[in-house]
């Protein structure tokens, strides 16, 4: 089965500890503990296949248990992975959660960040025969860069979700990207980071869309900006000669009434079922693609997890 969907990311072994509250410097606590997939590269393909398009994972993986388990979970869901071999541990995250589910986070990176150019250039033909390529920034920003470039130099629709806000990028990487999406917090960081402009996350949402347009203009000239907004919805801006189909420059859809259990993960969701849906239907206005990513999403907050809670829903169950 050829992809037409390549993801280009980071997987890591989630270590789960729900605790009353957050261990203090110095504290021992205990904890109801459970482990699970994660990274948004891995939860951004799981939702790109469930979305009902073929997928290919790119990756690298430690020779370790943590390994073994992103391929038995890839086998299971039904997406190709395609993964170098690092002699460093599969990445890791130790999360803690509170009763009020605030969480401390530490990443190990480990193989995610030795994931190079090198394997990519290996990867040329699988990036080129996608319909799109999705990356986003945990993993070794001139690797994602050769990937976006190889894919955009093929003609490849290229998508990438800047998250963390905290990762390293560069103008020369945004505009690598047909379409960017960033969170609200990510959005901030990447025009106060490349433009100069300073923004509180928490205000984007209530900007009138003029000017979010022209703050997403200023940010990457020609490409396609969507900022996910959570609870809000999204939030979609286009250079007015490239409208992918739809009919205004900027718009809102408002985020679908859900009963959300956990909104971990909605971003990947996010993400994953737009690509699947691109991916499906190329010709279709952009509105289209944006509408159900939107449900897609809404969907996966009401169960709780990342990768585990993304829904089986694609745009033939519209
Ligand atoms: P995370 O980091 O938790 O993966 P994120 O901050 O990257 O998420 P958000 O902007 O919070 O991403 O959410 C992505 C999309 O998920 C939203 O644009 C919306 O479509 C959907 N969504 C998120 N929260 C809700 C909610 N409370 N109700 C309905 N839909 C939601």
């Amino acid at each position: 089965m050829s992809s037409s969907v390549v993801v280009v990311g980071s997987f890591n072994v989630d270590h789960v500890w729900r605790c009353e509250s957050l261990p203090a410097p110095g504290a021992t606590i205990a904890g109801r503990y459970s482990t699970g997939p994660g990274g948004k590269g891995f939860n951004q393909a799981v939702a790109a296949r469930r979305a009902g398009a073929p997928t290919t994972f790119l990756c690298a993986l430690g020779d370790d248990a943590g390994g073994a388990m992103a391929r038995g979970l890839a086998d299971q869901d039904g997406f190709a992975l395609s993964a170098e071999a690092s002699t460093e541990p599969t990445g890791t995250g130790g999360i803690y959660v509170d009763a009020r589910g605030r969480n401390t986070i530490v990443i190990g990176p480990g193989a995610n960040a030795a994931l190079s150019t090198a394997y990519i250039e290996q990867q040329r033909s699988l990036l080129g025969g996608a319909k799109v390529v999705l990356a986003q920034l945990e993993s070794p920003v001139e690797t994602i860069e050769a990937a976006l470039a190889i894919a955009r130099d093929a003609g490849v629709t290229t998508v990438l979700n800047a998250a963390p806000a905290d990762a390293p990028s560069s103008i020369g990487l945004l505009k690598l990207a047909d379409i960017l999406t960033p969170n609200e917090t990510e959005f901030a960081a990447l025009l106060g980071r490349h433009v100069g402009e300073r923004i509180d996350a928490d205000d984007v949402a209530a900007l009138d869309g003029a000017s979010l347009h022209a703050l997403c203009r200023k940010l990457v000239g020609n490409g396609t900006v969507v900022v996910t907004l959570g609870a809000v919805g999204v939030f979609v801006s286009h250079a007015e000669e490239t409208l992918r189909g739809d009919t205004q420059p900027y718009y809102r859809v408002g985020a679908e009434q859900v009963q959300v259990a956990d909104t971990t993960g909605a971003g990947d969701a996010f993400n994953g079922a737009l690509v699947a849906s691109l991916a499906q239907d190329p010709d279709a206005a952009f509105a289209r693609h944006v509408r159900f990513a939107n449900q897609f999403a809404g969907k996966s907050t009401e169960k709780e997890g990342a990768a585990v809670a993304m829904p089986h829903f694609t745009p033939a169950d519209v």
